[in-house]
């Protein structure tokens, strides 16, 4: 038999609560993202974490860089609040967190977790106090830290010693080993600093960002293999759209599959102008795709070939999209377990019924040479024969769909409808 993906580690993390979202501990990975704005236009960032938020991003990084943006973030939980969406808030601080945060305690008890880059709180004895500091916050407030290690703003003290360190005890390892094994030790130094500073396991989240694939699977695998603290898993500056999906979900599908990593983010580069809720969209999917979670229903659709002449089951296939994706929301609040429906639109009779039988509801399309007519599966079962126009195909195909989702799904109670 064909074993599931493993849980472990996953199950073996300590779990930490941010706001009212678990992250570790064996709970269902976690979505996150991070917003553009300008903290400081409280209106603006809170409007774009609204988006983050519906699009299905359970937390929503903020930049807190300067005295505007900290002042803003009460403002913006206050927004967000007003509009119903509880998504905790997580405070992305570098160089003067540790001032920030004394100096605004209303943006402190705002939000829900601090991000630390350890690489960026000073140097030093400073640099010690500093992340001292931050972490006596977050204990005083009883919130969370995330620990985020990032490849491109390392602590140089420790980068510069681990070179020496190399060429005078003749290690033989190349600059990509030296880095990541930096990358370990201030990961996993900071998280004993903040347990020396009074947080306990329960408070912390580490990540360790790369930008290259296989170095990310080296670094987390190897993160897994040390430490109990729930992983923030992300490929940093992944980059601009079919570069950066690609490289993100190869790097985190290989280690979600061995069950690392307990919340993730997509790190890709928008176009001018482009839709920032691309990153939540993709985080989605590929735990979608993995059997990791369910997020919206699945339609699988074949590729077409030489088989297919017309572009009939392309359009379909993209109208059938369209439709779940327009009735999601409500369907969601309506009826319980929807995002686990699977439909299939197949070009041709090769793969279709096949396809079909094993989604909830699936059509095949007549290829070229076969009989006009299309039949749809139910649960398995040949169903009906649709046969007309390519509009009475979709209306007739698409009342099934509603029809099916209306009598398969138990229906919410009342008070439960959102
Ligand atoms: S199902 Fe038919 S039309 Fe679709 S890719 Fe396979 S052979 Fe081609």
């Amino acid at each position: 038999m064909i074993e599931a993906l493993p849980a472990a580690p996953r199950s073996r993390t300590f779990p930490v609560l941010v706001g009212g979202v678990t992250v570790g501990g064996g709970a269902p990975v976690v979505v996150q993202s991070m917003a553009n704005t300008d903290t400081a236009d409280a209106a603006g960032t809170a409007a774009q974490v609204l988006e983050l938020a519906r699009a299905g991003s359970e937390l929503v990084r903020i930049t807190v860089n300067v005295d505007e943006a900290a002042a803003a973030v009460p403002e913006i939980r206050r927004r967000l609040d007003d509009a119903g969406c509880a998504v905790p808030l997580i405070g992305d601080f570098h160089y003067n967190g540790h001032l920030l945060l004394a100096r605004h305690p209303a943006c402190a008890s705002a939000l829900a977790k601090f991000r630390i880059n350890p690489g960026n709180v000073g140097r030093g004895r400073r640099h010690d106090e500093q992340f001292a500091t931050i972490c006596g916050v977050a204990r005083e407030l009883g919130k969370p830290v995330r620990i985020g290690v990032n490849a491109g703003s390392l602590d140089p003290d420790l980068v510069m010693a681990r070179m020496q360190e190399n060429t005078d005890r003749d290690l033989g390892l190349d600059s990509d080993q030296i880095l990541e094994q930096c990358m370990l030790e201030s990961a996993l130094a900071s998280t004993e600093a903040a347990l020396a500073a009074g947080l306990t396991e329960n408070q912390i989240v580490i990540s360790c960002k790369v930008s290259r694939p296989s170095h990310l699977i080296a670094v987390y695998r190897e993160l897994a293999r040390r430490t109990r603290q729930p992983l923030h898993l992300g490929l940093t500056e992944a980059g601009m759209g079919m570069k950066g999906l690609v490289w993100s979900s190869t790097a985190m599908g290989v280690l979600l599959a061995e069950g690392i990593g307990d919340t993730i983010r997509v790190s890709l580069t928008p176009r001018p102008g482009g839709d920032r809720r691309e990153e939540v969209f993709a985080a989605c999917e590929i735990l979608q795709s993995l059997g990791i979670r369910s997020f919206q229903p699945q339609v699988t659709a074949c590729p077409g070939c030489g088989r297919t002449t017309s572009t009939t089951f392309q359009e379909l296939a993209q109208r059938v999209e369209e439709h779940v994706k327009a009735h999601l929301p409500e369907w969601k609040a309506r009826y319980e377990g929807v995002e686990e429906l699977k439909l299939a639109v197949m070009g041709c009779v090769v793969n279709g019924p096949g396809e079909s039988k094993a989604a909830d509801i699936g059509i095949s399309l007549p290829g070229t040479g076969e009989a006009p007519t299309c039949p749809v599966f139910v649960d398995g079962r040949q169903f009906a024969t649709l046969t007309g126009t390519y509009d009475e195909l979709a209306r007739r195909f698409l009342a099934i769909v509603d029809d099916y989702v209306a009598t398969r799904y138990p229906r919410r109670a009342p008070a439960d409808e959102a």
